[in-house]
C-alpha cells in the first residue's frame, strides 16, 4: 500500500504492519499545535511528516489546535499557525479541529472514569501532591482522599465545574497506581480548577483538562489512527493507552483506538527550536519580532526567503529517527539552495561597487544586452540590460597586483563582462590612502557574447556589471547565524552550563547599500532572485516598495560559515 516515492522509515514500517495486520483500514494523522506561539522549523518537520504520511497512504491529516490551556493561547497565534501550515503547502481540507470545542466530551469522559472508580477528586495542595509523588527509585504515597466514594467524587467534580471552589482547591486525578515505576502513571492530574477565560470558550468553563488527558481523547474523537509525536511523550504512552482503553471499555470510544508513535525532534545547529527560547529572544529585543528573518520560525524563514519546497527537500533528506541528534544548519541551507535554484530568476547586482570606465565606448550610447532569466531554463526568456560607458563592477573583481591564479580583472588583463563584451584593463586611479577609486578599460567590439566569432577570445574569467546610470540603489540585509556556537548554551570544557543567550551572535544582521537592476527594484515584495555569483535573495515582504527596494539575503551560493571552536 505504501508508495515507493518516500524513503522508508520506522514509522512507515509500523503503519505498513498495522495495515497488513488489519488493525486499521486507513490512515489518519494530525498536526496538533498549541496556539501559544509561532511555528518554528521543528514544527515544519512534524507538519511535513504528518501530512506526508497521510498523502502517501491516501489518508488525511487534520490540523488540530491543542488549546486546553487558557493562560497562554490566543486567536492571533491560531491564525498565524493556519497561515504557516498552508504556506508549507499542506491542506487539511475540512479537517480543522479545536480541542476546546470538545470540552463537554472531555468532561463526560472524566465523569465516566469516576463512575468506574478510575478517577477521584483530590483536595491536597499542589505541593502535597508533589511531595507524595515519590521519585524514580521510590514509590509514591496514596492521597488521603484517594478512597472517596464514587458518589462523593461525582458531586465534588460537578461542583468544581459549577465554580463553587477557588483555583487549586481540588483536582481530578486518574486512579492508577501510586507505586508504578512510570511516574506518569502515579495518579496523574487530569482536571484543574482555573477561573480564567478561554480565548474561544470565554467563561463557560472554570475547570480545564490537562494536556495528557485531553490529547488522547481528542485523537480518539477525530478518529486519528496514528498519533505521531516527539520523543518526550514516550513516557506518556502508557497513560495514553490506559486512558483510551478505559474509555473504550466504558463504551465512549470504539476500537481500534489511535496508536501513539514517537520520533526524534529536530535540533538544528546555530539556532534554537523551542518556543520558550524564541519568546526570550523576542522579549529581550534581540530580534525585531517573531518574523525577524534570523528567527527559525516559519514566518521568519518566509520573510528571509526560504521556500516551502526547501523545507520539503530538507525533511526528506534528514528522514525520521528514533534517537535525538543535531542536524547541521548547512544541511538545511543546502536543501534551500537546491529548491531556490529551480524557482529563482537570475538578476545582477553589485554589492560593493567600483567604477569602471570603458574609454572607447561612446558616453552617450546605450547598447541593450539580452540576459537570460535562468541559464538552464531558456523558456523563462531574457531581459535587456543597458550596457554603457560607465559601469559598476564588484570591488574584489579587480586586483592591481593579482595573486597567481587570479582570474578576474587586473592591469593589462582581459575578462568577459557577462552577457556583454570582453574588456582589456588599461589602468586605474586611486586616492591618497591607496584605495582604488576607478578602473579604466577598453571593450573589444567584436567580442559580444553570443555573436559569431566571439569565442575566438578565451578570457580566464567572467564578471558581472551594471550600468552606473541605470543601477538603482537598494538596502541589503545580510543575515548570519543567530548563535556563534553550534549548540547554543552547551556546557563548556569545565562542564559548566551556560545560558543560550551567552552565545547570541551580535553581528547576525549586517545592513549595506548595494546596486541592483532597475527591473528588480520595480519587483513586488517577496520576489525571489538569485543575484548571480552572490546567492539567493528576496525582496522584503513588508519593507520593500518599488522606488525603495529592500532585499534580504536568504543564503549565499556556497557555504561560507566557518564554525568557531566550542568554548
Ligand atoms: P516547543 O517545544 O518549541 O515549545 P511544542 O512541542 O511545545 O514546541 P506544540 O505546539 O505543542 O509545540 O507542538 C506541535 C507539534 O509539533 C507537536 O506534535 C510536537 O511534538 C511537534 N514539534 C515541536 N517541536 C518539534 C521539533 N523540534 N521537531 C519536530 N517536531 C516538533
Ligand atoms: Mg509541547
Amino acid at each position: 500500500m505504501s508508495t515507493p516515492l518516500l524513503p522508508s522509515n520506522f514509522i512507515r514500517n509500523a503503519i505498513d504492519e498495522d495495515l497488513a495486520a488489519g488493525r486499521y483500514s486507513h490512515v489518519v494523522t494530525r498536526f496538533p499545535p498549541e496556539p501559544n506561539g509561532y511555528l518554528h522549523f521543528g514544527h515544519a518537520k512534524s507538519i511535513l511528516l504528518n501530512f506526508g504520511l497521510a498523502k502517501a497512504y491516501g489518508g488525511r491529516c487534520h490540523l488540530r489546535f491543542d488549546d486546553t490551556n487558557p493562560e497562554t493561547e490566543s486567536e492571533e497565534y491560531a491564525r498565524a499557525i493556519e497561515e504557516a501550515v498552508a504556506w508549507l503547502g499542506c491542506d487539511w481540507g475540512d479537517h480543522c479541529y479545536y480541542a476546546s470545542d470538545f470540552f463537554e466530551t472531555m468532561y463526560r469522559c472524566a465523569v465516566a472514569l469516576i463512575e468506574r472508580g478510575l478517577a477521584y477528586v483530590d483536595s491536597q495542595t499542589a505541593e502535597e501532591i508533589r511531595a507524595r509523588r515519590g521519585t524514580l527509585t521510590e514509590p509514591g504515597e496514596n492521597s488521603p482522599y484517594r478512597d472517596r466514594s464514587i458518589a462523593e467524587n461525582l458531586d465534588l467534580f460537578a461542583r468544581m465545574r459549577a465554580g463553587e471552589f477557588p483555583d487549586g482547591a481540588h483536582v481530578l486525578r486518574a486512579k492508577i497506581d501510586m507505586a508504578h515505576p512510570n511516574i506518569n502513571l502515579r495518579d496523574p492530574v487530569i482536571y484543574r480548577i482555573r477561573h480564567l477565560a478561554h480565548y474561544r470558550q470565554g467563561t463557560r468553563w472554570c475547570i480545564y483538562p490537562t494536556y495528557t488527558f485531553a490529547h488522547p481523547i481528542e485523537d480518539a474523537i477525530e478518529g486519528v489512527t496514528h498519533s505521531i509525536c516527539t520523543l518526550e511523550f514516550e513516557d506518556q504512552r502508557p497513560f495514553y493507552e490506559w486512558l483510551l482503553e478505559a474509555l473504550a471499555d466504558a463504551g465512549i470510544f470504539q476500537r481500534p483506538l489511535p496508536r501513539q508513535i514517537e520520533f526524534a525532534r529536530l535540533n538544528l545547529t546555530y539556532t534554537v527550536l523551542s518556543k520558550r527560547k524564541l519568546i526570550e529572544l523576542v522579549e529581550r529585543g534581540l530580534v525585531s519580532g517573531w518574523d525577524d528573518p534570523r528567527m527559525p520560525t516559519l514566518i521568519g524563514g518566509r520573510r528571509r526567503g526560504y521556500c516551502p519546497e526547501g523545507f520539503r527537500i530538507f525533511a526528506d533528506r534528514i528522514g525520521v529517527a528514533k534517537a535525538d541528534s543535531w542536524i547541521d544548519y548547512e544541511v538545511f541551507e543546502e536543501a534551500q539552495r537546491d529548491a531556490l535554484n529551480e524557482i529563482a530568476v537570475r538578476r545582477l547586482a553589485v554589492l560593493d561597487p567600483l567604477e569602471l570606465i570603458l574609454t572607447n565606448f561612446p558616453a552617450d550610447q546605450i547598447e541593450w544586452c539580452a540576459v537570460p532569466n535562468h541559464p538552464q531554463k531558456p523558456e523563462w526568456g531574457t531581459r535587456n540590460l543597458p550596457f554603457t560607458h560607465r559601469l559598476f563592477i564588484e570591488r574584489d573583481d579587480y586586483h592591481p597586483n593579482p595573486p597567481p591564479g587570479y582570474k578576474r580583472l587586473s592591469p593589462g588583463g582581459e575578462v568577459r563582462l557577462r552577457y556583454a563584451y570582453i574588456i582589456r584593463c588599461t589602468g586605474h586611479e586611486q586616492d591618497a590612502s591607496g584605495r582604488i577609486t576607478r578602473v579604466y578599460a577598453e571593450y573589444l567590439p567584436d567580442s559580444k557574447s553570443g555573436t559569431a566569432g566571439a569565442d575566438r577570445y578565451k578570457p580566464k574569467g567572467a564578471i558581472h556589471w551594471l550600468s552606473a546610470e541605470h543601477a538603482v540603489e537598494a538596502e541589503l540585509r545580510a543575515y548570519d547565524r543567530l548563535f556563534i556556537f553550534p549548540i547554543p548554551g552547551a556546557a563548556d570544557e569545565s562542564g559548566k552550563e551556560r545560558h543560550f543567550l551567552d552565545d547570541f551572535n551580535p553581528n547576525s544582521l549586517v545592513i549595506s547599500r548595494i546596486f541592483i537592476e532597475p527591473e528588480l527594484a520595480a519587483a513586488p515584495p517577496e520576489t525571489r532572485v538569485q543575484l548571480e555569483r552572490h546567492g539567493y535573495f528576496i525582496t522584503d515582504r513588508y519593507d520593500h516598495a518599488p522606488g525603495r527596494p529592500v532585499l534580504n539575503r536568504t543564503v549565499s551560493l556556497k557555504a561560507s560559515w566557518s564554525a568557531k571552536e566550542t568554548p
